[in-house]
């Protein structure tokens, strides 16, 4: 087997390229909403894996939420065939960042470098762990060109909306039969001595609870929506939010407040909609007869869907038994098992061996609370030997200012590189 120094130093030698790559994926601004230059990024890397002597595809997610004309969804799935039979290793990046937000010093799409850290949106979530899968596969297939199996790098749409015009897209489609593929590594930002196994479920609904709209200055006449929701959210604090405290998991969720059950209450509307600032009139006076409340419930891998809405729906018969009138609608929208890849598997061993000799010290073995695309890996790919580790510090996404350490990604290159070589070099005759 090659010496593991001779990947390093060719890992070594691509600083200046993992730099300027990595600038160049945060200015292409691939905001999500709406679903911005997929197209433009999709073509770069396009440019950039032929390059490297991968066959690669572009894949429009036709029909997909989301996709249009103006904003279509493209993907990018690449494949580098090995010398000889053997397993599949790929890389599953998501090429879409979310909105800027307020607080930023630094230019969000400009990939400014700054004390060994390069700035932008995208920086840390997941650009730089993009880019540092992309380098460490081409120094792989420099030092060992003679590798078994075969070698795929996916940059993939609308991880932050859900991934339906991305990896579950490509996952329905075979990209992620595990006879095509045998091993996932998703670079998400979970810092570079950790891999991440999978994360919480999630169940999301709209309740909407019902009222009667009269004028306002007689509300004995109608009937407040939003008095109705003011007892579920107060019968939520008494009974609901306490239980869900009390309930902790075995999963190795990071922040520890995650090894909770959580819900968060997403949106409450009722009554009028706002208008917009440049109005300057008065509301009219109104009893609100709809107020509708998103709720975000993240559950555990030891508690079940049915139970989880169940819970959710003693608390509207609570209520009703209290209330009279109260009448509502609950709708569910989007639903989420949760997933963990075992410890043993094969991929987060031969990772865990990486980490140990690029930074000489075992992982940490960690649950993300919120989900990634690992979900459509695991359930519409069946594919089960998949983790999240890439370089970047998560508390940073989605913030102001976001970006991502130089040195992690060429430490988080080194461990993707040593694995790639560990997978497909050890059929060597
Ligand atoms: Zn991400």
């Amino acid at each position: 087997m090659i010496a593991q120094d001779q990947l390093i130093a060719a890992i070594s030698a691509r600083r200046n390229d993992l730099i300027a790559l990595t600038q160049d994926l945060i200015r292409i601004p691939t905001l999500n909403p709406p679903g911005a230059d997929y197209r433009q990024i999709c073509e770069y890397l396009d440019r950039r894996l032929l390059h490297a002597g991968f066959e690669t595809e572009l894949i429009r997610a036709i029909g997909a939420p989301g996709d249009s004309d103006q904003y279509p969804r493209w993907n990018i799935v690449a494949r580098r065939e090995g010398t000889r039979p053997g397993d599949c290793v790929h890389f599953n990046s998501h090429i879409d960042v979310v909105e800027i937000g307020h607080g930023w010093t630094t230019d969000p799409f400009g990939g400014e470098v700054k004390d060994g850290k390069i700035y932008g949106r995208g920086a840390c979530d997941m650009k730089g762990g993009l880019a540092a899968s992309i380098i460490a596969a081409e120094a792989f297939i420099e030092t060992c060109p003679d590798y078994a199996g075969a070698i795929e790098i996916s940059g993939t749409a609308d991880e932050e909306s859900g991934g339906f015009g991305g990896v579950a897209y490509l996952a329905e489609r075979g990209y992620f039969d595990p006879a095509r593929v045998q091993h996932v590594i998703i670079p998400e930002p979970l810092n570079k001595d950790r891999i991440c196994l999978g994360h919480r479920g999630v169940w999301w609904a709209e309740l909407e609870t019902k009222g009667e709209i009269a004028h306002g200055s007689m509300p004995f006449l109608g009937d407040c929506a939003v008095r109705h929701m003011g007892a579920v959210v107060a019968e939520m604090e008494h009974r609901l939010f306490p239980a869900l405290a009390a309930r902790r998991t075995d999963m190795p969720v990071v922040p520890d407040g995650a090894r909770q059950s959580t819900l968060n209450i997403n949106s409450i509307h009722g009554g009028e909609p706002e208008q917009d600032a440049a109005y300057t009139g008065l509301p009219s006076p109104c009893v609100p007869d709809r107020c509708r409340m998103v709720i975000d419930r993240r559950f555990l891998i030891e508690e079940d869907i049915d139970d989880v809405e169940a819970e959710f729906r003693a608390v509207l018969k609570r209520v009703g038994d209290a209330r009279e009138n109260f009448d509502y609608d609950l709708r569910e929208l989007h639903r989420v098992l949760p997933s963990m890849t075992e410890r043993d598997a094969p991929i987060v061993t031969t990772v865990a061996r990486a980490i140990e000799a690029t930074l000489g010290h075992a992982p940490d073995y960690v649950v993300s609370p919120g989900t990634y695309d690992q979900k459509h890996i695991d359930r519409i790919g069946r594919l089960k030997n998949c983790i999240a580790y890439g370089p970047g510090i998560l508390d940073l996404a989605h913030k102001p200012d976001e970006y991502v350490g130089i040195d992690d990604m060429m430490q988080s290159a080194q461990v993707m590189a040593l694995s790639l070589a560990e997978l497909l070099l050890r059929a060597e005759p």
